[in-house]
Formats: structure tokens, C-alpha cells, sequence
């Protein structure tokens, strides 16, 4: 069995959603399970419908559902256009669907008030749709397709918006349902991006999640493959959106794909690898617009041996946090105390680096900082700077390559480099830049290592 997760682009349109379906067809006579994300954008138009109504703008937030509930019934109608049945239904379910989500922000835009559980309901709406008319339009090939609910499967948390998932019960119930609806089907449709918590509440695993559900999935189903289809033809060497002459990686280790999507490599969400760890399950990175390529291959570390440098990432905008403490010198437990009020407001640092009496850390610009540093006040001096990027240079036995450090930075000699860290797994050096200085130093970078 694999899992086959088309990310937002891969399902745009009917064109992409037709090339996806000539991609399963491709798959038989495997059993396979399709996750798909919202089609390209809607989660972005949900997040403003939301904010619309929250802020009592009832009208604007109308109009874009409308616009959203016209792209699908076009959608529906394309794609199913000869079976008038089919087409009929699958438009009366998306009319269903949007009647039911009108509902939703009617009631908000009286309140003017969002909750997380709210925009968890009004977010799972674009995948829902999406599986509703990619479910019918696969069986109107001829396929043998079920749709199955993510919302009883993906158990997670309630954190409504970034669901931790529950990994004992996905493990339940993942390969029950998978095995009920595998009984007359050679494939299951199911939602990426969306969960509910034991009690049945809607959730979320956070933006980009889709590629999380389908790790998920397929470590609960112990598939024989997990493959994230995507508008690249794998993982490059850094994003092509930065750097033109970039190429795509043909095999990399999963503490490799783990680090690069940590640090920032948007083609993987930060999360998947883990799942794929557990049951190592080979990850495959594919392009759904050019599915004759090869994409990356993504294996256990044991089966990767080349050394060196593999690719670079990097978070365009981060926010460096300075902690100043004349009481550090000899003193026990500052870090201890630095890092409780960190977690206690669940934010994670990536970098750090210290001095006698200097803490510098980065963490996401949309932390909680204002908390964080008030609280930080009652036991050291505090600074922030913004407007940052962190770069990482990732690859196998970084730490064991002669000369590295000496590329790396006489690639980016004319830029200001701070917080210089070299990862604890050996397999990343990573360092802060100036934000307007990041294309430029990752295209230096990748010029010094692949060009
Ligand atoms: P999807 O909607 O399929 O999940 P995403 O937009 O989330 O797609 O991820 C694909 C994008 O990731 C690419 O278009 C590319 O711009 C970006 N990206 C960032 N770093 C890399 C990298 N190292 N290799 C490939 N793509 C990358
Ligand atoms: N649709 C969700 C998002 O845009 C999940 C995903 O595409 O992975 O974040
Ligand atoms: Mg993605």
C-alpha cells in the first residue's frame, strides 16, 4: 500500500486534478491512499473570510465565499461534465457544504468573536471540499475510490489550530478504517490538514500540514511508501523560488529532509519525516506537473553514505532575542530559568548561542514575545532585534569535512554573520543574517557548493 498526498497546486484545477488522477491510475495495481490539501489558496481565502467576519464585515466575508463556492461548482461541473448524476450530486454536496459554512460566519459576524475551534471548523472546509469533488471525479473513471473522513482518524490534541497529534489512536484507528474501506475499493481519498480531537472536535495540524497527515497515515498503515506530490520535482538544493540555477536531489537520509524542512524548507512540513522514522518508510518527493521525474528519495541514514554539503535553508524572518545577565557568571540555573519561560509560553528556539553573560536565541517572529519578555525582565536585561534570516547549510558529517567552515563563510565574506551554530546532530551549520541580505547570501552559498 502507499500514500499518495497532492499538495494545493497539485489540485488547483481540473487540469492538475486530471494529471492526478492519470498519477493513481499509475499506481495500480497497488492499494493506494490519496490525501489531498484545499486547492490552491483557499485556506488563505478561509483565514480572511474568518477575519472578515470576525470583524463584524459580513458582506466582504460573502462575497469571497461566494467566489470560493463558484470556483468549485466550475470545478465540479469540468470535471464530471457527460455524467449528470454525478455531477449533479457532487454539486448539491458542495451547496451543502457552503450553506453550512455561510452558517458559520453569519454567526461569527454577529458575535465578532473567533475561537480557535471556530477557525479549526472554518479551515477544514477547503480540504473537505476539495476530497468531496476529487473523491467523484475519480470514481468517474472507473477507479474503485472510498472517501474516508480524516476527522476520524487524525486524533489529536485540542490545540485547535496546531492539533499534536495522538499517535496511539492514530495507530488504532488509521488501519481499522483503512481495512473497511480497502474491502471493496483498490483506493481511499481522505483529507490532509485535518483531525479532530478524541472527543470528535474539528482540528488542525498547522499550516502545511497535509504532508504531516499523509506521514501520519502511512506510519499507522505501514505503507510501503509515502510519496508527497508537489510543483517541484523533489527537494533541491535550495528553494528554487530564491536561487534560479538549483537542482533536485536525487536520494537524501531522513535526518537530512528532518533538518532542511526544520530550518525552513517549505517543499516538506517540518513534522513528516518523524512518522516515516518510526516505521522507516521511504519518503518520495515528486513533481505532479512532470510525474516522469524522478523526484528525491528520501531513505534511512544507513543507506545514505555520500558526506558533504547536500542543500541550503532558510527562514526568511526571524527574530533574535538577546538575553543580558550580570548574575550568569558563576551562577546555576539561569538557563534553566530562561528556558522554562520559553516553554511555558510554547516557544521554541532553533538557534542559540552564549557568552559569560550573554544568551542570544531566535525564535518565530509570531511568538509570544511581549510575554516572554516581560517576564524575562524580572531576571535579566532584554533586547530584540527583527528583520532577520537564518541560513543553514545542511548535509552528512558536516563536522568531519575538512575546510568546510572556510567555504561557507568566505562564500558570504561581505555580509554581517552572527550566532554561528553548528547543529547538534552534525549534520547542519546554520547562522543569522540580515534579512535584505539573504538572497544574496544564499546565492553566493549555492554557487560555492553546486554551481
Ligand atoms: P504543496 O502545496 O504541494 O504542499 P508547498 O508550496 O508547500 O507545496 O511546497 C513546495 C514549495 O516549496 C516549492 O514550490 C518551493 O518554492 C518550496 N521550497 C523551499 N525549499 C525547497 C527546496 N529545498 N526544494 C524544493 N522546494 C523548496
Ligand atoms: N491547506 C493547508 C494549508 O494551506 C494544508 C496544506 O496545504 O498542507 O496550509
Ligand atoms: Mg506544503
Amino acid at each position: 500500500m502507499i500514500v499518495m498526498k497532492f499538495g494545493g497546486t497539485s489540485v488547483r484545477d481540473c487540469e492538475a486534478v486530471g494529471r492526478l488522477i492519470g498519477i493513481v491510475k499509475g499506481s495500480s495495481p497497488q492499494k493506494t491512499v490519496v490525501v489531498v490539501s484545499a486547492l490552491a489558496g483557499v485556506t488563505d481565502s478561509l483565514i480572511k473570510i474568518a477575519g472578515f467576519a470576525s470583524g463584524g464585515k459580513a458582506d466582504d466575508a460573502s462575497v469571497l465565499s461566494a467566489g470560493l463556492e463558484e470556483r468549485h461548482i466550475i470545478m465540479a461541473d469540468q470535471l464530471l461534465a457527460g455524467n449528470e448524476l454525478l455531477v449533479n450530486e457532487t454539486k448539491e454536496s458542495v451547496k451543502h457544504l457552503f450553506s453550512k459554512l455561510n452558517e458559520i460566519i453569519r454567526v461569527i459576524s454577529v458575535l465578532e468573536e473567533l475561537s480557535d475551534m471556530s477557525m479549526a471548523k472554518i479551515l477544514s472546509y477547503g480540504e473537505i471540499l476539495s476530497s468531496t469533488i476529487i473523491h467523484k471525479a475519480i470514481l468517474n473513471t472507473g477507479i474503485k475510490c472510498a472517501y474516508a473522513d480524516a476527522r476520524s482518524m487524525i486524533i489529536t490534541d485540542s490545540h485547535y489550530l496546531k492539533g499534536e497529534p495522538q499517535t496511539d489512536a492514530i495507530c488504532k484507528k488509521v488501519p481499522e478504517l483503512l481495512s473497511e474501506k480497502f474491502m471493496d475499493n483498490d483506493v481511499v481519498i481522505t483529507q490532509g490538514f485535518i483531525g479532530a480531537t478524541a472527543e470528535g472536535a474539528g482540528t488542525t495540524l498547522g499550516r502545511g500540514g497535509s504532508d504531516y497527515s499523509a506521514a501520519l497515515i502511512g506510519m499507522a498503515a505501514n505503507a510501503d511508501e509515502i510519496q508527497i506530490w508537489t510543483d517541484v520535482d523533489g527537494v533541491h538544493t535550495t528553494d528554487p523560488r530564491k536561487v534560479d540555477s538549483t537542482r533536485s536531489i536525487s536520494v537524501m537520509s531522513f535526518s537530512e529532509a528532518a533538518e532542511l524542512s526544520f530550518f525552513g524548507a517549505k517543499v516538506l512540513h517540518p513534522a513528516t519525516i518523524q512518522p516515516a522514522v518510526e516505521k522507516n518508510i521511504p519518503v518520495r518527493v515528486l513533481n505532479s506537473m512532470e510525474p516522469e521525474k524522478q523526484g528525491t528519495l528520501i531513505l534511512s541514514d544507513d543507506q545514505v553514505h555520500e558526506n558533504g554539503v547536500k542543500a541550503i535553508s532558510f527562514k526568511e524572518n526571524i527574530t533574535v532575542v538577546n538575553v543580558f545577565s550580570t548574575k550568569m557568571l558563576n551562577s546555576f540555573g539561569f538557563l534553566t530559568r530562561l528556558f522554562e519561560v520559553f516553554g511555558k509560553y510554547g516557544t521554541s528556539v532553533d538557534l542559540i548561542s552564549t557568552s559569560e553573560v550573554n544568551v542570544s536565541l531566535t525564535v518565530d517572529p509570531e511568538s509570544k514575545l511581549d510575554e516572554i519578555i516581560a517576564e524575562l525582565s524580572h531576571f535579566a536585561v532584554v533586547s530584540v532585534s527583527r528583520e532577520k534570516s537564518q541560513v543553514s547549510v545542511v548535509g552528512k558529517n558536516l563536522r568531519e569535512t575538512t575546510g568546510l567552515a572556510k567555504r561557507i563563510f568566505s562564500a558570504v565574506s561581505d555580509y554581517n554573520i552572527t550566532m554561528i551554530s553548528q547543529g547538534a546532530s552534525d549534520i547542519n551549520v546554520s547562522f543569522v543574517v540580515n534579512r535584505g541580505d539573504l538572497s544574496a547570501v544564499v546565492n553566493s552559498l549555492h554557487k560555492e557548493f553546486f554551481e
